[in-house]
C-alpha cells in the first residue's frame, strides 16, 4: 500500500472541499478501497471520511425514503420501511458479503463499489483497460464465467457486482450528489456507464462529487417486490445472476412493472424491453417466458458464461410468477 494522509470529514461542506484536492478518494466502510489500496490497483494521496455524514433514514416529503449515503448496509436492510414497503431492497442487501462486511459497509461506498473481475485485481501481470487503460482486456479471451453477456465493449466485459444496486435500478432510486459545482440529482438507471472505450470510468460523477443520499420514491401499496440472486454457494459469492422486481397486477393485469437484472452487465441492467413488452398485458407465465426471452436476445454470451442466458430467462419467469401468486 502507498503512503497516504487520511482526514475525517466534519460536515458535507468540508467533505466537498477536501474532496476536490487530486488524488483524493472518499472512505466509507473501506471494505473495497481499501483492499483496492493493498493490491495497489487504487493509490489516492488523501483520503476523506465521510461516516459520520448524513447517516439517517428518514421517510420524504413525497412518501418515499430519504437514506443517507453513510447508513450501514445492516441498518439499511433491517429497517422497518424497508422490510415492509422496500422488500426487495431489503432481501438485495442481505444477499451480498457477510454479516461483518454489511456492518461496515455504507451506502455511498456499495453504490461506488468496484467491478469483481480478478484481471482487475491482478497487478502482476494480467492486462486489464479498467486499472490501465489501453493496456487489453485478458478476460475477454480468458476465464470468463463471471462476466457480462449485456452491453460488454471490445474493451472489457467486467460485470457489476452490487446487489444493492440491482434493487435500486429496479426501485427507479435517485442519487444525490454534492461537487465543487454545487449539488444535483441522477436517476440510479443513469448512474452507472456501460464500458464502451473507457471502462476506466464506472459513473458519471465527476472527480470529487460526493454521494449524500439515495433516495426512494413512494412504490403504490399493492406493489410487491423481491429480489433473487443465483450464486456459486449459497452464501458470501457474487451473483452470477440476480433479478430485482416490483409488480403491480389490477384483475390479472400488469399496471406497473419494474425489472433490472445483475451479474449480466457493466451497470445493473434494466429490463426495458421485457417491461415494455409485459406492462398493461395478462400476468401470466407465458407472458413472463416470452419477456424474458426478448430481453436476453441481444445477449452475447463469452466462452465461459452461456449458461448465464437461460439462467436470466429462468430465474426472471420465477420471480415474476412469486410475485404473481395465483394470478399468474
Ligand atoms: C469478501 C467480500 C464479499 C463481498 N460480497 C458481496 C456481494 O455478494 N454482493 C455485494 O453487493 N457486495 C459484496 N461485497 C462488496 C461490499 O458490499 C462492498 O465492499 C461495500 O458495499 C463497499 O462499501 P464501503 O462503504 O466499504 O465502501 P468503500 O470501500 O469505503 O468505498 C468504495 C468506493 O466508494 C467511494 N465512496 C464511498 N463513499 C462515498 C460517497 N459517499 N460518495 C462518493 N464516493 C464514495 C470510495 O471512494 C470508493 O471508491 C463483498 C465484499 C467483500 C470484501
Ligand atoms: S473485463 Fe474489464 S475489468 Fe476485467 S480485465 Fe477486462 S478490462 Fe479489466
Amino acid at each position: 500500500m502507498t503512503p497516504f494522509d487520511y482526514t475525517r470529514a466534519g460536515d458535507v461542506a468540508e467533505a466537498v472541499r477536501l474532496g476536490a484536492t487530486p488524488a483524493t478518494a472518499f472512505l466509507g466502510g473501506g471494505t473495497n478501497l481499501v483492499d483496492l489500496m493493498r493490491e495497489t490497483v487504487a493509490r489516492p494521496d488523501r483520503l476523506v471520511d465521510v461516516t459520520g455524514l448524513s447517516g439517517t433514514i428518514a421517510e420524504s416529503a413525497s412518501g418515499g425514503l430519504m437514506i443517507g449515503a453513510s447508513v450501514k448496509n445492516t441498518a439499511l436492510a433491517e429497517h422497518r420501511v424497508v422490510r415492509t414497503r422496500y422488500p426487495v431492497l431489503a432481501r438485495a442487501i442481505l444477499a451480498g458479503a457477510s454479516a461483518q462486511i454489511r456492518n461496515m459497509a455504507t451506502v455511498g461506498g456499495n453504490v461506488l463499489q468496484r467491478t469483481r473481475c480478478t484481471y482487475f485485481y491482478d497487478t502482476d501481470g494480467s492486462r486489464c483497460n479498467k486499472r490501465s487503460p489501453g493496456s487489453g482486456c485478458d478476460a475477454i479471451d480468458g476465464f470468463s464465467r463471471g462476466h457480462a453477456i449485456l452491453g460488454a465493449s471490445a474493451a472489457c466485459v467486467a460485470t457489476h457486482p452490487s446487489d444493492m444496486c440491482v434493487a435500486l435500478a429496479a426501485l427507479d432510486a435517485v442519487v444525490h450528489v454534492e461537487g465543487a459545482s454545487g449539488k444535483r440529482t441522477v436517476p440510479f438507471g443513469d448512474l452507472h456507464r456501460l464500458p464502451g472505450d473507457h471502462p476506466e470510468i464506472d459513473t458519471v460523477l465527476e472527480p470529487g462529487e460526493l454521494i449524500t443520499a439515495i433516495e426512494l420514491p413512494a412504490l403504490p401499496d399493492s406493489a410487491r417486490s423481491s429480489y433473487r440472486k443465483v450464486r456459486d454457494r449459497s452464501s458470501y459469492a457474487f451473483a452470477l445472476v440476480s433479478v430485482a422486481a416490483v409488480l403491480d397486477i389490477h384483475d390479472g393485469v400488469i399496471t406497473d412493472i419494474r425489472l433490472a437484472l445483475g451479474g449480466v452487465a457493466h451497470r445493473p441492467w434494466r429490463a426495458r424491453t421485457a417491461e415494455a413488452l409485459l406492462r398493461g398485458g395478462p400476468a401470466t407465465a407465458q407472458a413472463f417466458r416470452d419477456a424474458a426471452i426478448a430481453e436476453l436476445a441481444d445477449a452475447r454470451p463469452l466462452r465461459d458464461n452461456g449458461f448465464k442466458v437461460p439462467l436470466a430467462t429462468r430465474t426472471i419467469v420465477a420471480v415474476l410468477g412469486d410475485l404473481a401468486g395465483d394470478q399468474a
